[in-house]
């Protein structure tokens, strides 16, 4: 925990409401401040562009930008190959390499411009990840305009907007001690914002959620599609009169069609899907047509088949960006770990941005929780666990998880009741655990054993 967020902790509920709203002031003025107003023009203005329009965007930013990589960011300049530099400058991005993870995670610096020197650069960590996180450096009119793209092209789409009041779910502790009695949100009142806690939502905190809509007229809302799908399923569940919200754009994971239907009936708005990342790497919103367009001018966008030749198609394969609106820290031909295909289908809303069909998950077998939490290495679940030969861990959906396992002499209920709280302990008690008992655990093809596997990514339901 850091210094600011254990004084925070510390405060009483009504000082940490203030706090926030003094926060808020500054953080308003970082996103909404001076030239806000003129990206959110030109958001939309480009809105209109056709195919040729954005490509040809695209080739005259993709030029700039490698250009600078060779010249100003130390990372490029020492590990592209010349051969690879001369393709650089000549814009031919499929003849760079692609760019993992790790010497982003370890070195986030060596992929700044050295050239630029930005006043009070913010940092965003992407979260959930064990291990050292990703640190994304931006520049303030690049969160400018990240937050304008939002407002033109997904929150505007959804026909709300950011002065509007709204309330968020995501990862930010607002509500420190675990064992409150509530209230689980603080509001920012300089924006008319509230901020729920993802981790106080259980059927019967439930109500308080809701209410806390009703009492700040809340008119749209944003963030984790799990936290927003388990409130719709206790509304339910528990006969709660509904919000009266105007739209839920949902972030983070995947909206299944089965939690989209159950919000739907929940909130009775429409719920909409944004696929973005903290690195602001890509950025895909849905239109009211229900379909999932990348914009062109965040990133270039490319699907690839495992031997790296193009997708087709309707063909799913691993997504890999290159950053046009991040240029500080320029990230090219990034692996994202995300599998999604290009829908061949024009959509009848006329903007010529790609539409995309569904992202169908991580490549990376990991464990997802319901607040959108992701773990690796899940399999610690089976550490010290004497009466187990081999165990499996199987994601069917975020709240299901099926655990194989191979018993030996002694297993008995108690083993199986340590699982599960294990399983809920790290996830969340609302996920329902499955323990079998199975005499070997299937290898795969190739002969391997699998601790961890997730079914979500193939699995839309
Ligand atoms: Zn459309």
């Amino acid at each position: 925990m850091s210094a600011s967020d254990a004084f925070y902790a510390r405060l009483p509920v009504w000082a940490q409401h203030t706090a926030l709203t003094v926060y808020g002031v500054y953080w308003h003025y970082l996103r909404f401040g001076p030239g806000f107003k003129h990206y959110v023009q030109e958001y939309k203005e480009s809105e209109v562009f056709s195919k040729k329009q954005w490509q040809d965007l695209q080739t005259v930013q993709l030029r700039r930008l490698l250009e600078d990589c060779i010249k100003y960011v130390p990372y490029y300049r020492e590990n592209w190959t010349e051969d690879q530099k001369r393709a650089a400058l000549n814009g031919n991005l499929r003849a760079l390499p692609l760019l993992e993870k790790s010497p982003l995670r370890h070195s986030p610096r060596s992929f700044l411009r050295e050239d630029l020197h930005p006043f009070h650069p913010q940092i965003f960590f992407t979260s959930g990840s064990t291990g050292t996180p990703i640190s994304s450096y931006y520049t303030i009119p690049e969160l400018r305009r990240s937050i304008a793209l939002r407002e033109v092209r997904s929150v505007g789409w959804a026909d709300v907007s950011f002065s509007m009041p709204r309330a968020t779910f995501s990862g930010r502790l607002v509500e420190p001690d675990p064992q409150s009695q509530g209230p689980f949100y603080r509001y920012n009142a300089w924006e008319k914002q509230v901020y729920f806690s993802a981790f106080h939502l259980r059927p019967d905190t439930a109500h308080q959620y809701v209410e806390a809509l009703k009492r700040h007229k809340i008119e749209w809302a944003t963030g984790y599609a799990v936290s927003y799908y388990l409130l719709a399923r206790f509304i339910l569940e528990k006969n709660i009169p509904p919000p009266e919200l105007k739209a839920i754009i949902t972030t983070s994971e995947k909206l299944t069609s089965n939690m989209r239907s159950v919000m739907e009936q929940a909130y009775r708005c429409r719920i909409y899907e944004e696929y973005s990342t903290v690195e602001n790497a890509i950025f895909a919103s849905e239109c009211e047509h229900g379909r999932l367009h990348i914009s062109p001018d965040v990133a270039v966008v490319e699907i690839l088949r495992p031997d790296g030749s193009s997708c087709e198609a309707d063909e799913p394969g691993e997504v890999v960006v290159t950053t046009l609106s991040r240029t500080y820290q320029p990230l090219i031909r990034f692996r994202l770990g995300d599998v999604a295909a290009w829908d061949s289908q024009p959509c009848p809303c006329g903007r010529e941005m790609p539409v995309i069909k569904e992202v169908l998950g991580r490549v990376e077998d990991v464990i997802v929780g319901p607040d959108g939490r992701q773990m690796v290495r899940f399999h610690g679940v089976f550490v010290n666990q004497p009466h187990i030969l081999e165990g499996q861990i199987i994601q069917e959906s975020l709240i299901f998880i099926r655990v194989k396992v191979v018993p030996i002499k002694g297993f008995d209920e108690q083993d199986v009741r340590d699982i599960v709280h294990r399983v809920q302990q790290r996830l969340s008690e609302t996920v329902k655990v499955e323990v079998e008992t199975v005499s070997e655990i299937p290898r795969t093809k190739a002969g391997k054993f699998q601790a961890v596997i997730s079914n979500i990514k193939n699995k839309i339901e």
